[in-house]
This record gives C-alpha cells, sequence and structure tokens, in this order.
C-alpha cells in the first residue's frame, strides 16, 4: 500500500518565508490527487517536501507505512515528471527511458522488459533509437513519463509535466496521462496552476492559497460546493459570477435583493441552507454560476421573479451555447481572495463598484446580440451564498 500522508507540515524557507502551512493530506493508494492554486500557493513546495528536494520544516510525512521526513529522495521510492523534461540530448530514448535503471545496476533482462512495456503504453516503441531534438513536444513529454514508469515506483510526482506543450496537445496528454495512471494505479500527485487539468485529471482536487489548504475533494464536489469564495472563484470557468446582494424578509420567506431584482428562495435551497436565515436584513455575497441563468425566453413557465434584467454587451457564441456577457447593476464583491482571483485571470479593468460583470451561458437558439436588452432567468434553488467579509459559505 502506497498511501501518502501529509500530517500538519510546514515549510518555512531560511528567509523565514512560512510557504506551506499545517498541510493535512491524506492521499489513499492508487488516488490521483491534483494540488492546484495559483502562483505561489505553494503548491510545488509541498511536491518538493514529498519527493525530499525540499526539508520538511514541522509536521509528519508518510509513504506506505514509513515516516519518510528524513530519508533522501531516492530511498523514498517515489518517481518525479517535471515541467522541464531533463532528458538527455545526447542519448537515445531507450537509454533515456532505461537511464535510472542502469545507475542502479538493474538486470538487463529485466531493464529490456520495463523499457519495451512502457513503450508499448506510451506508443514510444518506433522512437527508440531517436534523440531528444528529433521528438516533438508531446512525444518528449511521454519519454519523461516513461523514465518515471520504468521505476515502477509507489509514487508519482508530477510538477507542471504539461506546461509546454501548447493548447491542443495538452488536452490530448492530459487524457493520457489519467489513463496511465489508472492502468497502472499507482498513487499520484500532480500539480498544476491550471483549473481544467484539475478538474478533468484528478480523482480528487486539493486547492491551495498562500500556503493554505482551501478544500479538498471530488472536482464535481467542489464546483457544487466551494467551502468559500476563493473556491468558487478557482474552480470553474468561467468563474462563478459573484455580487454583493441584500438578504430580505418577506412573510416566512426570504429574498434575496440583487441589483433591481427580487430573488425569492425556494423552500428547497433555504432548508439545505439553515445559516442563511440569520443573514436576513443583511448583505451577503452571492454566488451564479453561468450555465444557471437562461434566456427567459427560452424557459417555458419561467418565475417572472427569478430574473435579471441587463443589457447584453458581448457575445461569444461557441456552438453549443452562447457566452452572454452583461453588466449587472449590483455591487461587486471586493476581498482580499477576489482581489487574488483577478490578478490571476488577468483580469482587465474592473467595471464601477456599483456594477459587476456577469457571464451567463444561454442555449444558442437564444440568438442574443451584443446591445440587446434581456431578462435572464436564475435557477434560484443553485445560487450560492458567501459572508462577504470572511468569504466562507453560508450553509
Ligand atoms: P508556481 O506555480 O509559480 O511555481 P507554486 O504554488 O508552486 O507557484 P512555490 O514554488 O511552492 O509556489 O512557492 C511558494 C512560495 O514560496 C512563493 O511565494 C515563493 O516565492 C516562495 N519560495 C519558493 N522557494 C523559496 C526559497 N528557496 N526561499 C524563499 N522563498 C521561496
Amino acid at each position: 500500500m502506497a498511501e501518502v500522508i501529509l500530517d500538519r507540515v510546514n515549510k518555512q524557507y531560511e528567509n523565514g518565508f512560512h510557504a506551506v502551512k499545517d498541510l493535512d493530506l491524506d492521499i489513499a493508494d492508487g488516488e490521483f490527487l491534483v494540488l492546484v492554486g495559483p502562483s505561489g500557493c505553494g503548491k510545488s513546495t509541498a511536491l518538493r517536501m514529498v519527493a525530499g528536494l525540499e526539508d520538511i520544516t514541522s509536521g509528519t510525512l508518510k509513504i506506505g507505512d514509513r515516516v519518510v521526513n528524513t530519508l533522501s529522495p531516492r530511498d523514498r521510492d517515489i518517481a518525479m515528471v517535471f515541467q522541464s523534461y531533463a532528458l538527455y540530448p545526447h542519448m537515445t530514448v531507450a537509454d533515456n527511458i532505461s537511464y535510472g535503471l542502469k545507475i542502479r545496476r538493474m538486470e538487463k533482462a529485466e531493464i529490456d522488459r520495463r523499457v519495451k512495456k512502457a513503450a508499448e503504453m506510451l506508443e514510444l516503441g518506433a522512437l527508440l533509437d531517436r534523440r531528444p531534438k528529433q521528438l516533438s513536444g508531446g512525444q518528449r513529454q511521454r519519454v519523461a513519463m516513461g523514465r518515471a514508469i520504468v521505476r515502477e515506483p509507489q509514487v508519482f510526482l508530477m510538477d507542471e509535466p504539461l506546461s509546454n506543450l501548447d493548447a491542443k496537445l495538452r488536452v490530448q496528454m492530459r487524457a493520457e496521462i489519467a489513463q496511465v495512471q489508472h492502468d497502472l494505479n499507482v498513487t499520484t500527485i500532480y500539480v498544476t496552476h491550471d483549473q481544467t487539468e484539475a478538474m478533468t485529471m484528478g480523482d480528487r482536487v486539493a486547492l491551495m492559497k498562500a500556503g493554505v489548504l482551501q478544500q479538498v475533494g471530488n472536482p464535481q464536489f467542489l464546483y457544487d460546493n466551494p467551502d468559500n469564495i476563493f473556491v468558487a472563484g478557482f474552480i470553474g470557468s468561467p468563474p462563478m459570477n459573484m455580487a454583493l446582494a441584500q438578504v430580505e424578509r418577506d412573510g416566512d420567506d426570504l429574498v434575496v435583493v440583487l441589483g433591481r431584482s427580487r430573488l425569492p428562495l425556494p423552500a428547497a435551497a433555504r432548508s439545505e441552507r439553515p445559516g442563511l436565515d440569520a443573514y436576513a436584513g443583511r448583505q451577503v455575497a452571492v454566488g451564479i454560476r453561468s450555465e444557471d441563468m437562461e434566456d427567459a425566453r427560452l424557459v417555458r413557465g419561467a418565475d417572472e421573479r427569478s430574473r435579471l434584467r441587463a443589457t447584453v454587451s458581448l457575445i461569444e457564441a461557441l456552438g453549443s451555447q452562447i457566452m452572454v456577457h452583461f453588466l449587472l447593476d449590483a455591487p461587486r464583491v471586493v476581498t482580499e481572495d477576489t482581489k487574488l482571483l483577478d490578478k490571476d485571470a488577468h483580469a482587465e479593468e474592473a467595471p464601477k463598484h456599483d456594477a459587476t460583470k456577469f457571464v451567463a451561458s444561454f442555449a444558442p437558439r437564444s440568438r442574443v446580440r451584443a446591445g440587446d436588452e434581456v431578462e435572464v432567468v436564475v435557477d434560484t434553488e443553485r445560487m450560492h451564498f458567501f459572508d462577504p467579509t470572511t468569504g466562507d459559505a453560508i450553509r
């Protein structure tokens, strides 16, 4: 069993910078865990501690049933794949793949068996005599994978292995790596800043911010149940729409006042979030996913009240859907997290404070165009609520 367990693991660099704070992670045998977060959040540091390339300041790291805190990298039974594939340019593909085994003085027959198996798995059979410069980026990436696979380690550690590839190849290799991992069933920790990679590849995703784990879970679960504004904004593309609203009582019901709209909160949504009652008369941050909005003309019998009214500023027709951009007349949510998320997304200049950019996903038959006045129906059962000060989900 090669479970990997991090128990209150910390990293404080020599200059005093606290890069990883009390990290707890329990990665099951055979699991594919993706560590994701914006640049500088500490994900590579965490991975490098598991690899043994970085000392652990405090806490316990276990691989299998051994505490490996002070074990050298080569004794940890792990194999790493880096962003820079670090292939030896003068060696053939076969030699690159087998080099690590040769220096460990493994028997030739066993080396040949492993190289053959890895080459088959990665479709490198025809390329074994080539040198790295005679390979495409994707092929080089596969060689780097091959080198890790032949080690037959207990754990794979991968640090942004796809970031040197173009977009199309990245999508293809994403699926290939996930497939190989699945076939080999080797515990894997994969670091990326790309939430799409995290969502599509991971059995579970662990999202970090400023050295602190924010949430860990199945990707769809994080998407549907973000614990805070940071998770909500980071997981999903486009990011969750978010604006400030006021919660009011209307008799026994709760109403969410969002700009000029008064959205009634369905009983089901309210019973799922008993915490919301305490916010009556107060401000909340409301989150609405783009797919939870639709052109009102396309929704038969849609509640007149569950609508936002706006002028379309831009459309992006994707074929399967139309991304409809509009400015909502409700104040933006501004917290440390939203600032960090905007910076990470290289957001263009934000609109003025009493208006918020929203993106809705309409069915293509909506035929809506830029400049149109639209009524947008909100699936009010699927709205998310956060405390605007702490950023924590209200449940
Ligand atoms: P990226 O995606 O940019 O690599 P990351 O999430 O992997 O980011 P790390 O490389 O783990 O981030 O770095 C986390 C923080 O620790 C950063 O703020 C970084 O500047 C800092 N850091 C990294 N190495 C050192 C070091 N040797 N000394 C001091 N600080 C460091």
